[in-house]
């Protein structure tokens, strides 16, 4: 595909791979995402046990704001034309939108397409895995920060650790491959899980990713202190485990992995906050309600609704969307003093 007909931003970035959201609600209340209460918001704060239970209210978009099938499948389709290879569904939780296995259908249908992959907090996922395998969904990457059952319960707002782990099971069994369990390190909350974690991913045989806690939570209470650092999780791993660096797939791979020696297992490192690796990221994100993002941290979202809900051609969706992403920011400003967390949390972008 030649550079004008791809989708190449101002500093010769070429995007490849589109993260849809397709739900801004979730049936979790992760505390670095979504926190339930004022004491879950207040997790890092000494007192915060002291803090007053009081429920936060979360306001979702109505069901008229956000996009159709229809509207998911020709953006995807236009996207596909520009030189996406890679789709990713996410959320909030992906598995709440209704029928989505019909979402998965469409754009695995779509010629071009080859890598479709789900991000999911695997509650549901035991009830709709059959389905998703049947419309041609590739991967899946399930989200696991603990390997207690208070703990999980501390962190996601629920009792779910056991149908997290069917999840896995039933992931294994219908053949999803890779299969990647996603975990948030945040300091004196789940670090020292880290080593248990990397244990399940041994014994299943499957990837494991630890993710550097984000300022991206509903309630802006994220602080440097609490993020592991990636080196520190890789220099606290190597006391147990022997680990052998993997080779990337490509310049844009987001994660460094690492073998565990002697089996299949990995383990990955995504380091957004202390070794950022936008100078190749080639990502573009659209909202469950049609805004297009060109970084997780941006300011500014582009609404796509009008193209999308109105009569434009497919020609002038693409000359949009190029002039669009030819915004899109150099590097993302996390520990720089103008550093601004944007307005919208993880749960509404995508992750
Ligand atoms: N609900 C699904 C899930 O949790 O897997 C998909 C959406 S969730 C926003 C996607 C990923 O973002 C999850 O792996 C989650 O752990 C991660 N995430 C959410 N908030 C984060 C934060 N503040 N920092 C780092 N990762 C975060
Ligand atoms: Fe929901 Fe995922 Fe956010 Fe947790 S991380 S609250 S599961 S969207």
């Amino acid at each position: 595909m030649s550079p004008e007909t791809s989708l190449v931003d101002s500093h010769g970035r070429t995007l490849r791979d589109l993260r849809i959201s397709v739900t801004d609600r979730c049936n979790f209340r992760c505390l670095y995402c979504l926190p339930e209460t004022e004491a879950a918001a207040n997790f890092f704060r000494d007192r915060w046990r002291h803090t007053p239970s009081k429920a936060i209210r979360h306001s979702w978009k109505p069901k008229h704001e956000i996009l159709t099938f229809e509207e998911i499948e020709r953006f995807t389709r236009m996207a596909v034309s520009c030189g996406i290879t890679k789709i990713r569904l996410t959320g909030g939780e992906p598995l709440l939108r209704q029928n989505i296995a019909n979402l998965v259908s469409r754009l695995s249908a779509i010629e071009g397409v080859k890598d479709l992959a789900m991000t999911t907090n695997g509650f549901l996922f035991p009830k709709f895995a059959e389905a998703l395998k049947a419309a041609g969904l590739h991967r899946i990457s399930i989200s696991l920060d603990s390997f207690d059952q208070d703990n999980f319960k501390r962190l996601t707002g629920m009792a779910g650790l056991d149908e997290v782990l069917d999840s896995v099971r039933i992931a294994k069994r219908l053949g999803f491959h890779p299969i990647k369990i996603n975990a948030v390190v945040i300091r004196n909350l789940n670090d020292h899980e880290m080593e248990a974690l990397c244990h399940y991913a041994l014994d299943e045989q499957i990837a494991v990713r630890f993710i550097e806690f984000m300022p991206l939570d509903s309630t802006k209470s994220w602080q440097r202190d609490y993020v592991v650092s990636s080196s520190e999780i890789l220099d606290r791993l190597r006391n147990r485990f022997e680990l052998t660096p993997r080779k990337p797939n490509h310049s844009a791979e987001t994660a460094q992995r690492w073998r565990i020696n002697g089996t299949d297992a990995e383990l990955g490192l995504i380091a957004p906050v202390t070794q950022p690796f936008c100078g190749h990221c080639n990502r573009l994100r659209l909202t469950a309600d049609g805004q297009v993002r060109t970084c997780l941290f941006s300011l500014r979202e582009h609404d796509f609704k009008p193209f999308l809900r109105g009569d434009a051609s497919d020609q002038e969706m693409i000359d949009g969307l190029k002039a669009i992403v030819a915004q899109k920011e150099a590097g993302h400003r996390i520990g720089q003093t103008d550093f601004i967390q944007p307005a919208r949390t993880m749960s509404c972008i995508g992750g």
